[in-house]
Order: structure tokens, then sequence, then C-alpha cells
């Protein structure tokens, strides 16, 4: 994937960078153009894009925040203030401590990877989800249950796939984010997605 640019200037911007730091341009990415798209910030008037077309005013995802641990937009008139991969999660646990925030982060991190790609193999619908599967998508295991040799990604056939955020520690980058293309790819029916 090409070094994402800020649309605006054509500064080079990190990809998960929220402001250009040559225009101070806000940045946020935009999943159905599968790019991160500068915009200017209108306040209540939401976030207008600069230098993209075949995108209208957007908004920050509801967990852009002020420290942010989602960097992505949704259409301004869209029916959800979350973003795809955010509201495909059943709730949002207590994050007490900076540990569990890193691992909300790392989770978020690899649910945005997961819906780039099911997005570029044409399996979303038209308000960003899965075809076919109930939601939500997702869920953490409650502490009352952590643990006791049990995966820490459990493909639940029943319901949401299960998420032991504790534990989440023990994968890598790469194999978290496996973790979640596998459980979802046995609940589509398939043997894995790209
Ligand atoms: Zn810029
Ligand atoms: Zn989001």
């Amino acid at each position: 994937m090409r070094a994402p640019v800020c649309t605006h200037c054509q500064a080079r911007v990190g990809r998960e960078q929220h402001r250009c730091p040559e225009c101070h341009a806000r940045l946020g990415f935009v999943p159905e153009l599968g790019m991160l798209c500068s915009f200017e910030d209108r306040g209540e008037a939401g976030w207008h894009p600069l230098g993209v077309s075949g995108i209208g005013v957007r908004l920050p995802c509801g967990n852009y925040g002020e420290h942010p641990i989602c960097h992505w937009t949704v259409a301004a008139d869209a029916p959800d203030c979350f973003c795809e991969a955010c509201r495909c999660v059943a709730r949002t646990p207590r994050l007490a401590d900076a540990a569990e925030r890193q691992r909300w982060a790392r989770f978020g991190r690899a649910r945005r990877e997961l819906f780039t790609g099911l997005r570029q193999l044409g399996l979303l619908d038209s308000r960003g989800r899965p075809h076919g599967l109930p939601e939500p998508l997702f869920d953490v295991v409650d502490e009352g249950i952590r643990g006791n040799g049990t995966a820490i990604v459990q493909a639940n056939p029943a319901g949401p796939v299960l998420v032991d955020l504790a534990r989440i520690d023990a994968l890598g980058d790469a194999q978290l984010f496996d973790a979640l293309r596998r459980a979802i790819g046995l609940r589509l029916g398939l043997d894995a997605i790209a």
C-alpha cells in the first residue's frame, strides 16, 4: 500500500495520524474509498473533504475523540455515529488502566484491518455489515469466564465472536488479525478470507 499523503497539501502523513503536520487539516480514513483523506472541520456542519471527490460531508467515528482510538469517518447523513469497525462490538469494556486501553486500541486496529479486507472482497452490505451475519459481530469475554483453556478468539457458532482482551498480549498484531479473520471466515462459511 502506498504511503498516505495529505489530500490537501500532499505532505506525507502517518497511517493513523489525526492532523496533517504541514497544513493542520483533519485526517480521517474513508472506508468507502479505502484511503486516508484530509478535511476541513466545520464543527456542527461536519467535515468537508479537501482535495478528494466522490464523498460528501463526513463526521469522525464516535470513537475518534480527544485521545482517539479510531481514525475512521462516517457519512454525515449515515444512521450510525460509529464506523463499521467500531459498531460491530457489543460493548466497550471497562478501560481502567493504560494496559487495558492499549489492548482495546490493538483490537480496534485489527478490526479496522479486517473490515478493510471484507469491503475489498465485496463481503459488506450497504450499511457496512458482513452479509448474513448477525450484529453484534464481536463481544469481549466477561471477567467471570476468562481464561480456562479456551481460545483467545472464539468463533462462537451461535453468537458473536468472543475476544478475551485480557489475553491478547500473547498474540502479535498479525496473529490477532489472523485470529479475527479466521473466526469471521468460519462464520461466513469460508475456509479463509484474504
Ligand atoms: Zn496537509
Ligand atoms: Zn471507529
